[in-house]
């Protein structure tokens, strides 16, 4: 992470293509295209990538997660399962639908933990969204097997984590629905998009048209084209597709350099006896987006943090105090500040989170440490900085 680091000819290539018909939009148009039908190419090339049925682009992650959760029908009143550490995109998300975020907290995998999952459970609950930050997964065994008993959807975010696997499975295709980033710092970027995965017919026609307006996309043009259902756009641009499309293609050779460049540091940081690692499933295989570890303490952890940064060691993320990712800052959620009225349901149902205890996750993401693994490191800047970071941590634990 992220993609834009190795931009080069294919990119470049690819947007050419695209420019040189001047269709910048997916559907339609077909006399003009010359045969580019880039959006169309990427679908295929996920699904192939992804080992799955089907893949809808769309504008972006968050849209992504909005338009998998109105293709399986989940709307006002439903409650959908998230963790307290995620992005702001998984409530809005939820809430964009008319749908109730549930908050659950998060253990040593930072990320859903399956026993307050099961918990959390009521009559309303139609969603478990598991979202694997940071490169790592959620436990998708146990949550897969609650899910099943409780006929309740899994929808992965594995907007973070692409190329990871769990069980042999790409992260994404483990669940009912999976959802990807290719925003402009993502493993894949293609400057603003997104993609649902699945294997589930009905779920995928319904991404389809609700992704566009609700247009069927059968007829011979979109004016004949009719709505089985409301929609919205939430259409991926054929620029953003063709970038995407290069990108895609080097995913492996991404994941190889991520590989490579945290298992330098981690084996570095593994000599300092306080310092360890955040836990991965059984089953599980990070993408190595990020290099995630744990200081002794609350204290020690943000005397790390500021300790990194002065040190010049850059991209190092201290979780609990981020205004985007972890619930204790999010008073916009936690007292409805909304521009318009929200549904009533939302009201009624979203639980006071200001009573909450949410002290487990406290517990784990307060002494977290997340370093963002870059692709165009050289090997000496990567040796340089495996030998800065357990310097400093050794500064601070002495
Ligand atoms: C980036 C991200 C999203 C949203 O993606 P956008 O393309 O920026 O809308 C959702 N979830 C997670 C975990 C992310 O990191």
């Amino acid at each position: 992470m992220p993609g834009f680091e190795l931009f080069g000819e294919q990119e470049k290539k690819q947007v050419q293509d695209v420019l040189d018909t001047g269709v910048l939009m997916r559907y339609g148009f077909d006399g003009m295209r010359n045969g580019q039908w880039k959006a169309l190419e990427l679908e295929k090339a996920l699904e192939e990538r992804m080992e799955v049925k089907h893949a809808q682009l769309v504008s972006s992650g968050t849209s992504a997660l909005t338009v998998a959760l109105a293709s399986a029908g989940i709307g006002a009143g439903d409650e959908v399962i998230m963790p307290t550490f995620t992005f702001v995109a998984s409530f809005e998300s939820i809430l964009a639908i008319g749908a109730v975020p549930v908050l659950v907290d998060v253990d040593d995998t930072l990320t859903l933990n399956p026993e307050a999952v099961e918990k959390a459970i009521t009559k309303k609950t139609k969603v478990v969204m598991p979202v694997h930050m940071c490169g790592s997964m959620a436990d998708l065994r146990v949550l897969k097997f609650i899910c099943d008993k409780h006929d309740l959807i899994l929808l992965e975010d594995a907007c973070q984590a692409i190329g990871g696997t769990f069980e042999g499975k790409p992260l994404g295709s483990y669940g009912d629905l999976g959802c990807f980033s290719f925003d402009y710092v993502k493993t894949i970027t293609c400057g603003e998009g997104g993609a649902v995965i699945t294997n589930n017919e009905k779920y995928k026609t319904n991404a389809d048209h609700y992704s566009d307006h609700g247009h069927n996309h059968v007829g011979k043009d979109r004016g004949a084209e009719t709505h089985p259902f409301l929609g919205y756009n939430y259409r991926i641009s054929e620029l953003n597709a063709a970038v995407g499309l290069a990108q895609i293609k080097r995913l492996n050779e991404f994941l190889s350099i991520q590989k490579k460049n945290y298992k330098v540091l981690r084996e570095a940081l593994a000599t300092i006896p306080e310092v360890t690692f955040r836990k991965v499933p059984e089953g599980g295989e990070e993408s190595y987006a990020f290099l995630n570890f744990f200081l002794p303490d609350e204290n020690s952890a943000k005397r790390a943090h500021q300790a990194l940064g002065n040190g010049g060691v850059d991209a190092c993320f201290y979780w609990y105090d981020n205004n985007w990712h972890y619930y204790r800052k999010w008073e916009h959620l936690t007292n409805l500040k909304s521009l318009a009225k929200l549904p009533q349901e939302v009201y009624n149902q979203l639980l006071d989170y200001s009573k909450s205890d949410f002290s487990k996750s406290d517990h784990w993401v307060g002494r977290t440490i997340s370093c963002l693994i870059k692709l165009g490191w050289s090997e000496t800047e990567v040796a340089e900085r495996a030998q800065k970071m357990t310097d400093i941590l050794r500064e601070i634990l002495k």
